[in-house]
């Protein structure tokens, strides 16, 4: 039976690959030092007797008994607000907490797959975004704590993979939506279905001209299980070209929940990306990869998902 270890794992993320790692039948180690991550998301595994939970968090050192197959390395916050937040802690675990997940990973010869980022790609002057492209981040934004982790990161994986032979592969994820995104956790999903359950203005920053490109839970969730035990070790972008204008976006949800909602207008945060869809070329010659859920079926049963949240 293959060990995982999935730092990160009581996240929005963390769980479901919880989930799917235990339906492949590994044995699952999720580490979490809950900042935003949340138990509730993996109470339902904590019984199983191939599952255990380590309160820890990653950016000190991390100390596991017994042999390791495969890192899941996917603790980070990951929201705006939650980095914007916490900038500090966002920092030290893109950077000393993926250098603690490379070196156990060597020390156990186990393959470590790191989650990146789109934000990696900053406000992108290539549209759409392949694999190739060196990015324009801004790194002494407000943003850059998150993406010059998430850049340093790659840089250290990519150096454990060519100086010490680790088996790494490297996931640039694009905007990601589902159950168990925490309600408040600020990203445009849970903020703007919360708001039109809640019959309260949508609140659209910017003109709304900006686009991001959303993909479900699940779909990600395969391609990362597929590139992790693919060769690939480059960074391999993972998202859907359902690409979306923020207002048409907010419209859609409105539409979706039935809400009587308006629309108002708040300001642009600093550097927030104009443009945003993967060129996912890669995804689908390497891996094999496509996403199966349509926009309108994903957001639907994300909107389920939080209509019983609003009631418990
Ligand atoms: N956004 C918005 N209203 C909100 C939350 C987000 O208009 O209440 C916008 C945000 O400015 C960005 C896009 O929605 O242009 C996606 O934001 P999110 O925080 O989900 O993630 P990002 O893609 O910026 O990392």
């Amino acid at each position: 039976m293959p060990r995982t270890l999935i730092t990160g794992g009581a996240g929005f993320l963390g769980s479901h690959l919880c989930e799917r790692f235990l339906a492949e039948g590994h044995e699952v180690v999720c580490m979490d030092n809950l900042i935003t991550g949340n138990k509730k998301n993996i109470e339902h595994l904590l019984e199983r007797d191939d599952f255990e939970f380590v309160l820890h968090d990653v950016s000190k050192h991390i100390e596991l008994e017994g042999p390791l197959d495969y890192i899941m390395h996917f603790a980070s916050p990951a929201s705006p607000i939650d980095y914007l937040k916490i900038p500090i802690p966002t920092l030290k675990v893109g950077s000393l907490g993926t250098h603690n997940a490379l070196g156990l990973a060597m020390s156990k010869g186990a393959r470590l797959l790191l989650a990146s980022t789109s934000e990696v790609y900053g406000d992108p002057q290539v549209h759409p975004q392949p694999e190739e492209y060196w990015g324009n981040v801004n790194p002494v934004g407000p943003r850059g704590c998150y993406d010059e982790a998430k850049r340093f990161a790659e840089a250290i994986t990519m150096a454990y993979h060519r100086h010490h032979g680790v088996e790494t592969r490297i996931v640039r994820i694009f905007n990601t939506y589902g159950p168990r995104m925490r309600l408040d956790d600020g990203r445009v999903v849970p903020a703007f279905v919360d708001q039109a359950l809640k019959g309260r203005p949508l609140t659209v920053f910017g003109d709304g001209s900006q686009t991001r490109s959303f993909c479900y839970c699940s779909d990600l969730i395969d391609g990362i299980y597929r590139l992790l035990m693919s060769d690939e070790v480059m960074p391999t972008n993972i998202g859907t070209e359902f690409e979306y204008t923020i207002l048409d976006f907010a419209k859609l949800i409105i539409e979706l929940t039935g809400s009587q909602s308006e629309i108002i207008y708040k300001e642009l945060p600093q550097d927030d990306p104009k443009t945003r869809r993967p060129d996912t070329a890669k995804a689908r010659r390497v891996l094999g990869w496509e996403p199966q859920v349509p926009i309108k079926e994903g957001l639907r049963r994300t909107i389920e998902h939080f209509k019983n949240c609003a009631v418990t």
